[in-house]
């Protein structure tokens, strides 16, 4: 791992080290199947087959709104009463599941078996059957298993299950050189802005995974770093930093700051000197900063809360603090790993409140108590919150929107400034 950078020195900063309320009760977060939904759009040639229940079919297709299309590329075998009951042989039946769909689906390149909370109680071997799969539809289709289970996972911990199961299929780079590899699914086009700047500071070889096509997987050696581009990717950096890549540590690519914070990292790894990353930063920079700027004087000195939910929690409350100049209450996150977030925890003014895990009720009393302008909070708890006079926003939303990179800074911005403009109105 490489040293941290700060973004600002300043000494009313730094939650590096500062206590964490630490929760365990009721929770309001989705499982980790909700990782297919962008997933499945980001890895073209794969298929997500979750193997869970009619509620997790349900889940997802709810999740994925609209995008239900003639040829999706997520589905759900659906362990039914006799595999509960042990009537049936559950591997048997997913194994004709699979070799119809194959038959049927010549364009699934990689499949995903998808374990939840039904296949977990049945104690199904999914990684087992992904290896007898595989031996099966090999070369043509790889199959690959991981756990989007609600026992196991929260929301974003499905992506890096994901990740985390493809770290072992990443060929060995043959050739020598440093090699970056940015690690987190992004929309298509923050990958083409971040891709573009990387190239202008002279660094050409890099790669993004998870790659468009399973058939592209980037190739990792000795000499590749990486850098995260999503938080919560624990389980992935742990797979990659043990096949030897070496891990940057910088702030993730959220608003002006953020970017640049990331983008110097992977410079100052390159060699690139600061006047050319100067250069190549200035205008996107100062472009997203007046882009922000426009979002200022509907949110500078509001106060905003945090519920944890999707791992973003930390980097957002970075972006909202500094760039949009919000008082922040409470931010709160499922999962802490202070080695990833220690550039963001640098950046947060010593007075938050960090909360970890959740314990809804005393979560929401404290909500009652702080009286937040605007609440970031998980889709099933924004309705009861606004029908208790609260502002909220999904959390969702800033999970499933092109936020990253400087370019969308001010969309990043807006989601914020939204709800409280809408609030506004209404009352008006
Ligand atoms: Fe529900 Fe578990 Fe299925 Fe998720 S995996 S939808 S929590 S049953």
């Amino acid at each position: 791992m490489s040293a941290v950078i700060p973004i600002h020195r300043d000494d009313a900063l730094g939650c590096g080290n500062a206590p964490v309320l630490s929760e365990k009760g009721q929770r309001e977060v989705f499982c980790g199947l909700t990782g297919i939904i962008w997933l499945h759009r980001k890895i073209q040639d794969a298929f997500f087959l979750v193997v869970g229940s009619r509620t997790c079919a349900h889940l997802i297709q709810s999740a994925a709104g609209v995008m239900i299309f003639a040829e999706p590329r997520f589905g759900t075998a659906i362990i039914d009463e006799r595999d509960l009951a042990g009537i049936a042989d559950a591997n048997d039946e997913l194994d004709r599941v699979v070799s119809e769909l194959l038959a049927r689906r010549q364009d699934i390149k990689l499949l995903f078996l998808v374990g939840s909370c039904p296949s977990e109680v049945i104690k199904l071997d999914l990684s087992r059957a992904a290896e007898r799969l595989s031996r099966q539809h090999l070369p043509r289709t790889r199959v690959l298993s991981y756990s989007g289970s609600g026992i196991e996972t929260t929301f974003t911990q499905g992506e890096d299950a994901c990740l985390a199961a493809m770290v072992p299929t990443l060929p060995p780079r043959a050739d020598s050189g440093k090699h970056l590899l940015i690690v987190g699914t992004l929309a298509d086009v923050v990958e083409d802005q971040l891709g573009a700047l990387l190239r202008k500071m002279g660094i050409e070889r890099f790669d993004f995974f998870p790659p468009r096509k399973s058939t592209n997987l980037p190739a990792i050696g000795p000499e590749t770093v990486c850098l995260l581009a999503q938080p919560f990717l624990a389980d992935t950096a742990k797979q990659l930093e043990a096949r030897g890549v070496q891990r940057l540590i910088a702030a993730f690519p959220l608003g002006a700051e953020g970017t640049t914070h990331w983008l110097k990292v992977a410079a100052k790894a390159f060699g690139v000197d600061d006047r050319r990353f100067d250069e190549v930063t200035q205008a996107p920079r100062q472009r997203a900063q007046q882009s922000v700027a426009r979002h200022q004087a509907q949110l500078k000195g509001k106060s905003i809360t945090f519920l944890p939910d999707s791992q973003l929690e930390i980097p957002l409350a970075r972006f909202v603090y500094h760039e949009l100049q919000m008082n922040l209450l409470e931010v709160g996150t499922p999962y802490l790993h202070r080695q990833i977030m220690a550039p963001e925890l640098a950046q947060l003014p010593i007075s938050t409140r960090l909360s970890e895990g959740q314990s809804l009720e005393l979560q929401l009393d404290r909500c009652e108590t702080d009286q937040p302008d605007l609440i970031v909070c998980g889709l099933g708890l924004a309705n009861p919150l606004e029908a208790r006079g609260f502002t909220t926003k999904w959390s969702i939303e800033l999970v499933f929107t092109p936020i990253q990179g400087y370019e969308q800074a001010g969309d990043l911005a807006g989601l914020f400034s939204r709800p409280l403009l809408r609030k506004q109105k209404l009352v008006a």
